[in-house]
């Protein structure tokens, strides 16, 4: 669940306190955390009222301007269990504040250190333009204390040099300590047990087996859970080669639910994610919230690397934006070849036969889109909307017009709001090209493809 916080982030410059000041260390014990603040010349700070803003500091580094707030909401009424949720907050606030329908982050990641139950921040910088001088930048670090969620902020302008930017940094990762219990990032037997029986199909009490890999908690009743683990971790390190990201110590295991049977599994999904089914009963594996569901049958079946992707994507790397065609198109990226991918891609870029790229990214589900639809020849029409997404990022990847900035496309559009607008602006900004261009390149590089 997301709540709208008040938004003190965007374009109008924020007032700096007035009350001077030379505290630095503040000590919160609801969050069992410390902070203290860099040297600032002119330090002031001033009172806060209310429950989620509780500091609030200003200075100055030279001729720079920094402003520092600290918040704070719980975490069970935001749902957090991750502090990367606490910066997709942040960006889901400053859309639907005013002025702010356009704001991305310019940069995202995650920090290692005691910044919380868990030993990592999400940490994300996004930046103030007037017109297109860039006036102010800001800098955003998210932890997770044991009851509350929590984000710092930073505000500099006129942006900073390489010496401030550095000052700062510093402040942000090494000015934070929390001191209260931590996560076993593993679960706890207690806590795996405890999902389970929520979570559950009814029928299936008692039949609970845990198994733990390097990244997956496996729940399941079928005596495959081993076997499923290796096969998961292989997916894993396949999609870790393939859209590279870093590991940091001390992340919670993803949860996989593997069910001896299909009945079983559609029982789970129509209980869990509400759906019908006959839905339920179409597919073999579902990723949703921070879960991968599934039933044995076959441990090579490429659903599991479609679906491990997906779970990535949102539970790992926080880039759950882009929408339908960059989420499908990643994940079905991994679950085809080359050959299949041609297959669709060479004929369509020669003859038409594909979707108009600006049509294409506002889709909100290939899948929906289509449902049961057929073309001429009587294919399926969201079979290949799903195999083109995979050509698309074959593409970018692959090509010398796209791979050299891959990592941004994927961080820039993975982090845009789904829709069109934010879709080309994101883009435009990696590859300088807006959406008929890339469609163009596109065809060029399909029409070539052997
Ligand atoms: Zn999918």
């Amino acid at each position: 669940m997301i709540r709208l916080l008040p938004a003190l982030l965007l374009a109008s410059a924020p007032a700096l306190p007035a009350q001077a000041t030379d505290q630095r260390v503040y000590q919160f014990e609801d969050l069992q955390l410390a902070i203290e603040l860099p040297e600032l010349e002119d330090l002031r700070s001033s009172p806060v009222s209310g429950d989620q803003l509780r500091g609030r500091w200003g200075g100055k580094l030279g001729a720079h301007q920094v402003l520092i707030t600290l918040w704070s909401v719980p975490r069970q009424e935001w749902g957090l269990t991750d502090p990367v949720e606490v910066i997709d907050n942040i960006a889901f606030n400053a859309r639907r504040s005013e002025g702010g329908e356009d704001f991305e982050f310019d940069q995202r990641s995650l920090l290692a250190g005691p910044f919380g139950t868990l030993p990592y921040a999400g940490f994300a910088v996004s930046s103030d333009w007037k017109g297109t001088e860039k006036i102010r930048l800001h800098y955003y670090l998210g932890g997770l204390a044991e009851e509350r969620g929590y984000s710092l902020r930073v505000a500099v302008e006129p942006p900073p040099d390489e010496a401030v930017r550095e000052r700062l940094m510093t402040f942000l990762s090494t000015g934070v300590r929390y001191s209260g219990p931590g996560e076993d990032p593993a679960w706890t037997d207690e806590e795996a047990e405890a999902r389970w029986e929520r979570d559950r199909p009814e029928e299936l009490q008692g039949k609970l087996k845990i198994f733990r890999t390097e990244h997956y908690l496996i729940f399941t009743d079928s005596s495959s859970g081993k076997l499923f683990g290796k096969k998961m971790e292989e997916c894993y390190d396949r999609i870790q080669q393939t859209y590279p990201f870093p590991e940091i110590e001390g992340r919670k295991l993803m949860p996989v639910f593997l069910f001896r049977t299909k009945e079983e599994y559609v029982d789970y999904y129509v209980k869990i994610a509400g759906n019908t089914k006959a839905a339920a009963a179409e597919s073999k594996g579902h990723s949703y919230r921070d879960y991968y569901a599934t039933y044995y049958d076959a441990p090579n079946d490429p659903v599991h690397v479609h679906e491990a992707t997906h779970q990535i994507f949102s539970n790992r790397l926080g880039l759950s934006g882009g929408g339908s065609w960059f989420q499908e198109g990643v994940a079905e990226y991994m679950s085809t070849s080359h050959n299949e991918r041609k297959a669709f891609a060479k004929g369509a870029a020669k003859r038409g036969g594909f979707t108009p790229f600006r049509e294409f990214v506002e889709i909100p589900s290939l899948l929906g889109s289509a449902k049961g639809q057929k073309d001429v020849k009587g294919g399926s029409v969201a079979g290949k909307r799903y195999t083109q997404a995979a050509s698309i990022i074959a593409f970018l990847r692959e090509s010398d017009f796209g791979a050299e900035k891959f990592p941004d496309f994927l961080t820039a559009v993975g982090g845009a709001e789904r829709g069109r607008k934010g879709v080309e602006r994101a883009i435009q900004g990696v590859y300088g090209v807006g959406l008929e261009q890339l469609e163009a390149e596109w065809v060029a590089y399909w029409k070539k493809a052997r």
